[in-house]
Formats: structure tokens, C-alpha cells, sequence
């Protein structure tokens, strides 16, 4: 079962993919929990180079071949072994993340950006995706300042970014999960519990 969270900054979902991976593994569950970018050592690296606030030039499609470089890597090394041997993924941020940020944020073709995501993951998908949503306005708010290369973007970015979350999860109903990041994280994470109690193995 793989589970993937998404949203924006300061959405809270990484403390959502934490207390449900907490969750499941109290019931017994092996459970991976994971992050792009950067949970691979390569994937390392690329994330110091795609978080840098020095790199601010750096070409959209640069930065989306980075990204999904370091999903290739992810899926490879880490998702797939755990799939494999029947453990349950949480991962905070997947291939949609690559869509909002690259695609909507940088006005990449969508098109393309969904290509190369397909071929890097080999056409890897998500059982759920998790979307919390938060006005960026909040969301940035709440970081309070500490601002990587993404977070520094202006309003307008997030706002595309949001945007394109909402509409990816309007167009996959099946697969999403839409959750008002504005709520007491209590509520949100029982809200996931909820909807995972149907398609979780016995
Ligand atoms: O989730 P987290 O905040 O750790 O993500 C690291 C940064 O990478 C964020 O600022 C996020 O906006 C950015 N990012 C991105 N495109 C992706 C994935 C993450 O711009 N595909
Ligand atoms: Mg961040």
C-alpha cells in the first residue's frame, strides 16, 4: 500500500505522514516513511542543491529533471523494495508535488512534466494521496521566516501551486483525499484514519 501526502508550505503534512505512520505501525504494520526530495544519497544531494537559496537562477527544466531524478532514485531504492515486500509507504510529497511546483509554479508544460515523472517512476501511482490545504498565506505564515529556495517564491507561486493541487484532486477523486489544513491536526488525523481503515491489508 503506498500512501502519499501532499500540500503546500506549512501545510502540516509532515506532521500528518508522522503521526500516520505512528498510527500504523501500532497496529502492527511494517511501514516505510519517506520524503522528497532527498532519501537516497544521491537524493541527498540533489535536495542541497534544489533547496539552496543560492541556486535561485536555476532553469525550470534543470529543476524539474532534478526532481524527478531523485524520484527515480527514491522509487528504485527505497519505494519499490518496501512495496515489495509488502510494506506500507508513507511518503510526504510525490509526483504531484512535481506538477504543482514545476508544472503550475514554474509554468512548465504539464504535458511534459507528467511524462517525465511517468518515466522516472516507471508509472508508479499512489493507492492515496493525501492533499492538505492550507491558503499559502497560512501556510507561510506558520514557518515563520526560515525560508528555503521554494519558500521564498512570492505569493502568486504558491497560489499556482495550490491551485494545481486542488484541480489534480478534483480530477482523481478515487485517489484523494482533500483536507482543510486549517483544522486542529487531531482532526485531520483522524479524518486520514478514517478513509485508510477502508484499504488497509489485514
Ligand atoms: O516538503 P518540504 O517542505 O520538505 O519540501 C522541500 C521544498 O522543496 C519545499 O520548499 C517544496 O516547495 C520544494 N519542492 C518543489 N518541488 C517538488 C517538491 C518539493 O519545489 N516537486
Ligand atoms: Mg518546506
Amino acid at each position: 500500500l503506498f500512501v502519499a501526502f501532499e500540500g503546500g508550505e506549512g501545510s502540516g503534512k509532515t506532521t500528518q505522514s508522522r503521526m500516520i505512520a505512528i498510527w500504523l505501525r501500532d497496529q502492527g504494520y511494517d511501514v516505510v516513511q519517506t520524503r522528497e526530495p532527498g532519501s537516497t544519497k544521491v537524493g541527498m544531494r540533489l535536495r542541497a542543491i534544489l533547496l539552496d537559496a543560492a541556486e535561485r537562477g536555476l532553469s525550470p527544466r534543470a529543476e524539474a529533471l532534478m526532481y524527478a531524478a531523485d524520484r527515480a532514485e527514491h522509487v528504485e531504492k527505497v519505494i519499490h523494495p518496501a512495496l515489495r515486500r509488502g510494506a506500507i509507504v508513507v511518503c510526504d510529497r510525490y509526483v504531484d508535488s512535481s506538477l504543482a511546483y514545476q508544472g503550475a509554479g514554474r509554468a512548465l508544460d504539464p504535458e511534459d512534466v507528467s511524462k517525465v515523472n511517468a518515466w522516472a517512476t516507471g508509472g508508479l501511482v499512489p493507492h492515496l494521496t493525501v492533499l492538505i490545504d492550507v491558503p499559502p498565506s497560512v501556510g507561510l505564515t506558520r514557518l515563520g521566516g526560515a525560508a528555503d529556495r521554494i519558500e521564498s517564491e512570492p505569493l502568486e507561486f504558491h497560489e499556482r501551486v495550490r491551485k494545481e493541487f486542488r484541480a489534480l484532486a478534483a480530477a482523481a477523486p478515487d485517489r484523494y483525499l482533500v483536507l482543510d489544513g486549517t483544522l486542529p491536526p487531531e482532526k485531520i488525523t483522524q479524518a486520514i484514519q478514517d478513509r485508510m481503515r477502508d484499504i488497509l491489508p489485514d
